[in-house]
């Protein structure tokens, strides 16, 4: 059965108490709708007993929950889940992953399907972009890491899953107020996370909104040669157009801004490298998360050695950055965003799972 046009997640209260009067429903049922759905997790009109039998038949006629449908899920032994999804009526397939750590549950989630930027460490961009996601769909992915066993209420989200979330700006802001709305998930700003390689003029604009969440610009290297090597897209933006509009994020926002470095082994990785990207970072009054690169078959990188990688932190701490070395998580499952979609692709399984966030954009 074709799938209704309304989406729930797309909605607020008014634009959903809009469509229930025009479907001849009572507008106050919206609230009620939206408080089940966020509230107690229920996945279908026909499970909310609150409602008469006829009006849980027109509303599964005419709204859609659960848009999603989990094809792949994975469990690492340190807790970390993972769920590859297709979009119902498109075939399009997109990843999320559950990253517990104490009491904190985060959701890194997806805002395209496959990436435009293709970088060439990320299973990602392999296949290019297949479509941007609508707001709903990536609000539904942190809905469906919330009901997976164990999880319970997500309490962070980061958007270093696939795509790159300034190309889709729109749906990502739109998610990003439903995520904070006190009628929705109600996560404070602060607690989500976006990351980019770098969109000068949509990072400007995402200032202007005042939207209070926390910026990371994935840096990858410290300077232009080396970065157009690694991001095809920065042949189009120079670093200090970029570092220019980070500046502008955090006076406009007072918020800090994160530098995200992955760490290729034999390329970025080398202790001029550290000195060069202290320099960038003091300058942003930026902190520095280096992630270590795992292999991707087919792609051409390599992880680097455990010494050099904390030589590369004493560099910048030295400088007085304040560095982190993100710790590997879900290593056992394919947990870098578009791998397990690239495997499922292909048919293979993984040789060398992924730490998280390698895909981050
Ligand atoms: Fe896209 Fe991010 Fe992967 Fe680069 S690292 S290809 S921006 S998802």
């Amino acid at each position: 059965m074709e799938e209704p046009a309304d989406h729930i997640f797309d909605h607020g209260p008014e634009s959903l108490a809009d469509r229930l009067e025009a479907w001849g429903l009572r507008r106050f049922r919206a609230k009620q709708l939206l408080r089940a759905v966020y509230g107690r997790g229920v996945g279908g009109p026909r499970q909310m007993t609150e409602l008469s039998k006829a009006d849980r038949e027109a509303l599964a006629e005419r709204l859609t929950i659960v848009s999603g449908e989990p094809v792949g899920h994975q469990r690492a032994t340190d807790g970390v889940q993972k769920l590859l999804m297709t979009w119902h009526g498109s075939g399009l397939q997109t990843e999320s992953v559950m990253i517990p750590a104490g009491k904190r549950r985060t959701a890194c989630i997806s805002s395209q399907v496959g990436c435009p930027v293709g970088c060439r460490f990320c299973a990602s961009g392999l296949g290019g972009l297949d479509a941007n996601l609508s707001a709903g769909r990536i609000v539904e992915q942190v809905w469906q890491l919330g009901r997976l066993e164990g999880v319970g209420r997500i309490s962070h989200v980061v958007f270093m899953g696939m795509g790159e979330p300034l190309a889709n700006f729109g749906a990502v802001t739109d998610a990003i107020r439903t995520l904070m709305a006190d009628w929705g998930p109600n996560l404070a700003g602060r607690r989500i996370t976006v990351s980019t390689v770098g969109v000068p003029a949509q990072i400007r604009r995402l200032a202007d909104l005042e939207l209070p969440v926390t910026l990371a610009l994935s840096l990858h290297a410290p300077n232009d040669d080396l970065r157009r090597e690694l991001i095809p897209w920065a042949q189009r933006v120079a670093m200090d157009k970029l570092l220019e509009a980070g500046r502008y994020y955090f006076d406009r926002t007072g918020r800090e801004i994160t530098l995200e470095y992955i760490l290729l082994g034999g390329v970025n990785d080398r202790p001029a490298h550290a000195r060069e990207l202290a320099e960038v970072a003091a300058t942003l009054r930026a902190n520095v998360n280096l992630i270590r690169y795992n292999e991707v078959s087919g792609l051409p990188d390599r992880r680097p050695g455990t010494r050099d990688v904390r030589a590369f932190q004493a560099i910048l701490r030295r400088a007085g950055i304040n560095t982190h070395i993100r710790a590997s998580r879900g290593r056992d499952i394919a947990a870098a965003c578009g791998q397990l979609r690239h495997e499922a692709s292909q048919q293979v399984p993984a040789e060398n799972p992924l730490p998280i966030a390698q895909g981050a954009g």
